[in-house]
């Protein structure tokens, strides 16, 4: 571990989508290294090489399945895994007292607020998307909330990901309406749509309603929606390619090295706040 220097950075899950394409990106970006790869311990990747792996070439950090040992010569943890596989993380970044970045989503009030309590000993930057892009369509979703009144704009949230992908509404979708509950000043848990099925009657004025399409390849696309009577507003964003996640995330844990502990979000690291 070093305060100065390239930061040294564990993947844990480096076999999954965006575990490789993070050590490509740690790989291509100035002052990061990959320090160490992890992966469960059934995994059929155990003892590749990670780099070989992720098709940029060995680059001497094999696959292992020990996060402890890793951890603990590290500066920090990328981690898009799972959500208890996150929480599990979060634990062991406390007790390594290093900085660990969390872009996994699907997790439950239990599992937030157990990496909420591992975030008094370990940095945590943790966000549903890592991009400037989507965090930057969150604050102009937040203000085109404030401005429009409920009575008037009904917001609905529309998104489409790749078929491999097991939560919904995607974190990111959950992001923006995080981000439209908070212009409206409403709590989202409370005044959320997140399916709809059969005889729904009709829509609740004020609600914030959440549709899922699932198919192919797409890496992210999200639309907010403010439907007026005769007009419509739409805010969206497209990523095109998984590597505006994985440079969000490099960035992140420059930004986290020598902060205190604590829970931080992309906003933050992106002066966003
Ligand atoms: P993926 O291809 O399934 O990769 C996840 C990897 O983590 C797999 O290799 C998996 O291994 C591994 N893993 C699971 N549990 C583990 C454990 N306990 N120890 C070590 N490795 C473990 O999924 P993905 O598409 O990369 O997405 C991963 C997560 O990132 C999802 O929650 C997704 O929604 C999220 N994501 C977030 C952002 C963002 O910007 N915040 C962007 C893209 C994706 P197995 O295959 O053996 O289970």
């Amino acid at each position: 571990m070093s305060e100065t220097g390239d930061m040294g950075l564990v993947v844990v899950g480096a076999a999954g989508r965006m575990g490789q394409t993070l050590i490509r990106a740690i790989h291509s970006m100035p002052g990061a290294r990959v320090a160490g790869a992890v992966e469960r311990r059934d995994s059929p990747h155990l003892g590749k090489d990670a780099g070989e792996l992720a098709g940029i070439g060995i680059i001497n950090v094999p696959i292992v399945d020990d996060p402890l040992p890793a951890f603990a010569k590290a500066d920090g943890v990328l981690d898009f895994t799972a959500p208890k596989a996150s929480v599990e993380f979060a634990g062991y970044a406390a007790q390594a007292r290093i900085v660990h970045v969390i872009g996994t989503t699907g997790c439950t009030a239990d599992d937030d607020a157990k990496i909420a309590a591992a975030a008094r000993h370990a940095t945590i930057v943790k966000s549903g998307n890592m991009s400037l892009g989507v965090n930057l369509l969150a604050v102009l979703v937040e203000q085109a909330a404030r401005a429009l009144d409920a009575e008037d704009f009904d917001i609905e949230i529309l998104e489409m990901h790749h078929k491999h992908k097991v939560d919904a509404p995607s974190g990111t979708a959950l992001l923006l309406g995080e981000a439209a509950a908070k212009g409206r000043e409403i709590a989202l848990k409370d005044n959320s749509a997140r399916v709809r099925d059969g005889h729904t009657g009709v829509r609740k004025t004020g609600t914030i309603g959440f549709a899922t399409l699932r198919g192919g390849s797409v890496v992210g696309e999200h639309s907010v929606i403010l439907a007026g009577t005769g007009e419509r507003i739409t805010l969206a964003h497209q990523a095109e390619d998984r590597a505006i996640f994985a440079r969000g995330a490099v960035k992140a844990a420059r930004w986290a090295r020598g902060k205190k502990p604590g829970l931080y979000s992309m906003r933050d690291v992106l002066g966003l706040s």
